[in-house]
């Protein structure tokens, strides 16, 4: 499984790390360590995203680069967390920093995986103008994960409408890609999207707040939206 958690789920809402939430969602990983191998990509936009920086006037690919390197921070705010309830792991981040993780290496970390070690890939793709969501997809195909999942904060699954503004919002069970294209339901960016229709990979977008649903979205519990071809 690849779990994608974004920069928001790091910060509680908050700028920077909250730990005790890290803790929840390192605990919940832990809970299914052994049954299945996993991955997570991590996101940044508890600290920076390069676009809004960009619009203050920044240079984008310097600024770009300040948002992979947020989440190399939240990576190693997992890993602790992580080894602190006994999982080992092991951070690969995409721009070399041999002192706080190894570099990206898909064979090696598809090995780590079948070691049963969680491993947390940083930095993003190392590239700017690019998202982790992004990210997420293209790590999953390489890993050969089967599915990816979307954990999402304040929301539970895909709804017909934003839910916190419209009552006739429904929830989906399930969405192709074209629907989720073609209605502009942006449940991942569209680049992450395209790659995971062009390449057949299932992504199952589910809500963080109930008990234990990271554990259960990792189980492969039935849970959230699921979107295929
Ligand atoms: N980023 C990038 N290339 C990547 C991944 C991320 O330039 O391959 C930068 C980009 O500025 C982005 C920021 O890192 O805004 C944080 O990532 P993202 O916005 O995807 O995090 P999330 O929304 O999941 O918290």
């Amino acid at each position: 499984m690849l779990l994608k958690l974004s920069g928001e789920v790091f910060g509680g809402g908050k700028l920077g790390v909250d730990p005790a939430t890290v803790r929840g969602i390192a605990d919940q990983i832990a809970a299914a360590v052994g049954e299945v191998e996993i991955a997570v990509v991590v996101g940044g936009g508890n600290f920076f995203r390069g676009a809004e920086l960009s619009l203050s006037g920044m240079d984008r690919s310097r600024a770009d680069y300040m948002g992979m390197l947020g989440t190399v921070m939240n990576s190693l705010a997992l890993q602790d967390f992580l080894e602190q309830a006994g999982v080992e792991t092991r951070v690969q981040s995409a721009i070399s920093m041999a002192q706080v993780a190894e570099t990206y290496i898909p064979r090696r970390a598809i090995r780590h995986m079948e070691k049963d070690r969680v491993v947390i890939f940083g930095a993003g793709a190392g590239l700017p103008y690019f998202s982790t969501d992004t990210v997420a997809a293209q790590r999953a195909l390489e890993v050969r994960a089967d599915v990816v999942l979307m954990a999402k904060s304040g929301v539970d699954g895909v709804y017909t409408a934003d839910p916190k503004k419209d009552p006739t919002a429904a929830k989906l069970e399930h969405l192709t890609y074209d629907e989720a294209l073609r209605r502009d339901i942006r449940v991942m960016d569209q680049t992450a999207m395209t790659m995971c229709k062009d390449n057949r990979l299932e992504m199952v977008v589910f809500g963080m707040e109930g008990e234990g649903n990271v554990t259960k979205a990792i189980r492969g519990e039935h849970l959230g939206t699921r979107v295929t071809v």
